[in-house]
């Protein structure tokens, strides 16, 4: 997910985050209206970082593939930044690594056939380039039946940016978007007023599918394991944290 920017954002994600034992017991979340998927066309899904697009909508996206829908995953940053104070990766390796744990965590989905699409954009400044981002998308989004992107609310810079940016270029090419939550479900606690609940749909998962997206997930292991003993190659998405990303049902906001 990348180090967050912004001293707010920092603030929500650096302190302790909400155990994922009350959101599996908030009624609200199972009594979401549920969204249907497409069932034909091609969906692309905006990530702000690599593993994003398998944190928030991996699930969903596994379903999609089974049904045969054409997909198109776009990686905005190449991540290179989640580990900017390590002693063992480069930032360069870092974003050769991450290009390959997507490629296998897709492979995991059943989403194989998915078309990747690396923008490059800077990590950490995505903000930064959200113009020439939103142009980006627009031209991807040409056709597209659905964009799906990370939530403008998740108090990470570069989600935000990412969401705007996809919001603005989904308007431009007349295309609905959702927008998913990462980060939302460590610093928001259940019935938080700064979510928007009232636009929140759910997609259920079948077991079936919660094991693919769980093993999807290990795929990360740059950022779910220490990459080395020191403090700059902590895991940045230790066990309580992915806990968060295997429930069965997915949520988004239209
Ligand atoms: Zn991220």
């Amino acid at each position: 997910m990348t180090a967050p920017g912004g001293q707010a954002a920092v603030h929500a994600i650096d302190a302790p985050g909400t155990d994922e034992a009350l959101w599996r017991t908030w009624p609200v979340l199972r009594s979401l209206p549920t969204l249907d998927l497409p069932a034909r066309g091609r969906v692309v899904i905006v990530a702000a970082h690599p593993d994003d697009e398998v944190l928030g909508f991996g699930g969903s996206i596994s379903l999609l593939a089974s049904a045969g829908v054409e997909l198109t995953v776009v990686s905005v940053t190449d991540g290179e930044r989640s580990h900017p104070d390590s002693r063992v990766v480069s930032g360069a390796a870092l974003a050769a690594i991450r290009a390959v744990e997507t490629r296998e965590a897709l492979d995991e989905l059943g989403a194989d056939r998915a078309r990747v699409i690396r923008l490059g954009i800077p990590d950490t400044d995505v903000a930064g380039h959200e113009v020439l981002l939103a142009a980006e998308l627009t031209d991807i989004l040409s056709g597209a039946a659905l964009c799906v992107a990370p939530w403008t609310g998740d108090l990470h810079a570069d989600h935000e940016a990412a969401g705007r940016a996809a919001l603005r270029a989904a308007g431009a090419a007349g295309v609905p978007c959702l927008l998913y939550p990462v980060w939302m479900w460590h610093w928001a606690r259940p019935d938080d007023p700064r979510v928007p609940w009232d636009s929140a749909a759910r997609i259920g998962l079948p077991p079936a599918t919660v094991a693919r997206k769980a093993a999807a997930v290990e795929r990360f292991a740059s950022q779910i394991r220490p990459l080395g003993p020191g403090p700059g190659d902590a895991a940045i998405l230790p066990p309580d944290e992915t806990a968060h990303h295997l429930r069965d049902l997915e949520v988004v906001f239209r």
